[in-house]
């Protein structure tokens, strides 16, 4: 809980009205969760610079959120102030046309990769069709290093803008930026602060505007044929272990549709924990632990988990 002496400067530093007690489940894809003390959608630098410094005087817990859908928030929600990004840092920006069609542009970190992809479909722009029907945020994206159909966020990617607390804003160029699959290993600074992703430098290509909207189509289909449709989820609940798949090792296991509380194991593909209704985090760990256990037993892989926790 914050006292009440702290939620009175802590609203007059935000630019936005505070959401007290705000439930988080809304805020996430899979819908589960409880509230955080706070939320606060950050509307400019000046404001993110005085709240690190606020949370870090008063020692108060904070954690950034994109879209929200890869994560699972715990039923007791969250002790301290949950961060979104404002409509100010969601904007796409041509910073310079390079030689041979290809263009480098800046792309903020609250911006959607849907709204980033229409816009490369209006801009005639190749190079990010492999996020078609991803429902994240770029910052998100750079976090997870997000990727499907052989691409991933780090393909485009030539510097990135962050913030923290002891480091204030910094430029990390690409030759700086150390990603793995599906995790972005620089996302602390040296002194282990998380690291909000203000904006990314992305370059992409000229191209032609059928192709590109044909191939997002093409992966969309293929999306809808292999993905579960009307039950929330976080997409893909495990990395897949190396020259394997998490689902097929889920499938073999037999463990389709195993179910805890509303919590099961789409009968679609294996490696979708869905929420069928009204699952709690509590039903989604104890089929995540049952899954890691059960597919260690039967192949002898231990499972990791690609959703983040709060
Ligand atoms: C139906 C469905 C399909 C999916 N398909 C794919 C897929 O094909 N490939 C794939 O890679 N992923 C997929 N995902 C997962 C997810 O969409 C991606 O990982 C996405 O990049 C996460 O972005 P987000 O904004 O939702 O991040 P969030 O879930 O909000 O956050 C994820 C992590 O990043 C941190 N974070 C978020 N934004 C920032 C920021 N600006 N600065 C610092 N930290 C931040 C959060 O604290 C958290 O730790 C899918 C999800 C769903 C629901």
């Amino acid at each position: 809980m914050i006292a009440e002496s702290l939620k009175q400067e802590l609203s007059r530093i935000a630019t936005l009205p505070v959401q007290w007690n705000y439930p988080l489940a809304p805020l996430t894809s899979f819908g589960i969760g409880g509230p955080a003390d706070a939320v606060i959608s950050i509307e400019n630098k000046t404001e993110l610079a005085e709240l690190l410094s606020f949370f870090a005087e008063n020692h108060l817990q904070y954690r950034f959120i994109g879209k929200g859908t890869n994560l699972l928030v715990a039923d007791k929600g969250f002790n301290g102030v949950v961060l979104l990004f404002g409509t100010a840092l969601s904007s796409i920006r041509v910073v310079e046309e390079l030689e041979r069609g290809a263009l480098q542009v800046q792309v903020g970190g609250g911006c959607s990769l849907a709204k980033l992809l229409s816009w490369c479909l209006e801009n005639k722009c190749t190079g990010l069709e492999f996020v078609s029907g991803i429902p994240g945020s770029l910052g998100g994206a750079v976090i997870m290093n997000a990727g499907a159909w052989g691409g991933e966020i780090a393909d485009v990617i030539t510097g990135v803008t962050v913030y923290s607390k002891s480091c204030g804003e910094e430029y990390l160029d690409r030759s700086e930026l150390d990603f793995g699959y599906r995790q972005w290993k620089n996302k602390k600074n040296k002194k282990n602060e998380e690291r909000l992703v203000l904006s990314a430098d992305i370059v992409l290509s000229r191209g032609d505007e059928n192709s590109i909207a044909n191939t997002c189509r093409e992966y969309l289909k293929k999306r809808k044929e292999k993905q579960p449709k009307g039950v929330k989820n976080a997409g893909s609940f495990f990395k897949n272990p190396p020259e394997d798949s998490a689902g097929r090792l889920i499938e073999a296991a037999g463990l389709k549709e195993k179910r805890f509380g509303d919590a099961m194991v789409s009968p679609v593909h294996a490696n979708f924990l869905v929420n069928m209704g009204a699952a709690t985090a509590a039903d989604v760990k104890l089929l995540m632990e049952f899954v890691v256990k059960k597919v260690k037993k039967e192949s002898g892989i231990e499972l990791q988990a690609e959703v983040h926790f709060l």
